[in-house]
């Protein structure tokens, strides 16, 4: 005898960062999501308790970021987010997509643009690192109805910023997160990245795609 069920699927609950890493790597943002699920889960539920899912974060008080970079350089409690990124108030929001929840805090948001922040060793690794940030800022800007995002890469060899600023690309990031949503549903298999990035991957002992994996 057959047994129908009528249970709804289990909801995925995902955060931002993870979904853009699979322009890093298919099989690391896999990895990324799996370890970080019950943290994010619990994230998602405290912001689910607030009204509208929403938490508002002031703008970071004391110096200007840009103003203290000559003096930082001697100062290693200082990460390069509170030496370097712009100075936005911002939200932690927890948003609905198909079967899943995802929580989404950008670095920086105005009535007109979502911002995120990331920093590398040195400019060898922007054309890897650029693609995930602007996919990162990108699903904010989707996700929190702004028309305009902008992103910072922070090159600490050179010591120089990136910036680019460019509208919402609604159509690229619903392109993006059907992807997204293929590979952890497995309809999608995960594609080897160069073998570069598997150098200092976290996950090169588990991973049975990697161009290094003998
Ligand atoms: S070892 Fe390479 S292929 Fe495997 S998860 Fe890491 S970066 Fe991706």
């Amino acid at each position: 005898m057959r047994h129908e069920t009528t249970a709804r699927p289990r909801p995925f609950f995902w955060n931002v960062a993870t979904i853009a890493k699979l322009l890093w790597c298919h099989q690391s943002a896999i990895f990324k999501m799996r370890k970080e699920t019950p943290t994010i889960k619990s994230a998602i539920k405290e912001v689910m308790k607030v009204p509208n899912w929403r938490v508002s974060i002031p703008r970071r008080t004391g110096r200007p970021a840009r103003s203290v970079r000559s003096a930082d350089h001697f100062d290693g409690t200082l990460d390069d987010e509170e030496r370097h990124a712009r100075n936005y108030p911002t939200e932690r929001r927890v948003f609905k997509w198909r079967n899943s929840l995802i929580l989404a805090q950008p670095d920086g948001l105005t009535s007109r643009l979502a911002y995120e922040f990331k920093s590398c060793a040195k400019e060898f690794w922007v054309k890897f690192e650029k693609p995930v940030a602007r996919l990162q800022v990108q699903i904010y800007g989707y996700l929190f109805g702004r028309p305009k995002v902008r992103y910072d890469i922070w090159l600490r060899e050179e010591q120089e910023m990136i910036s680019a600023t460019e509208k919402t690309d609604r159509a690229y990031v619903e392109e993006q997160m059907e992807k997204w949503g293929r590979l952890v549903a497995g309809g999608m298999r995960p594609w080897p990245p160069k073998a570069i990035k598997c150098s200092s991957c976290d996950f090169l002992a588990e991973c049975r795609i990697s161009p290094s994996t003998p």
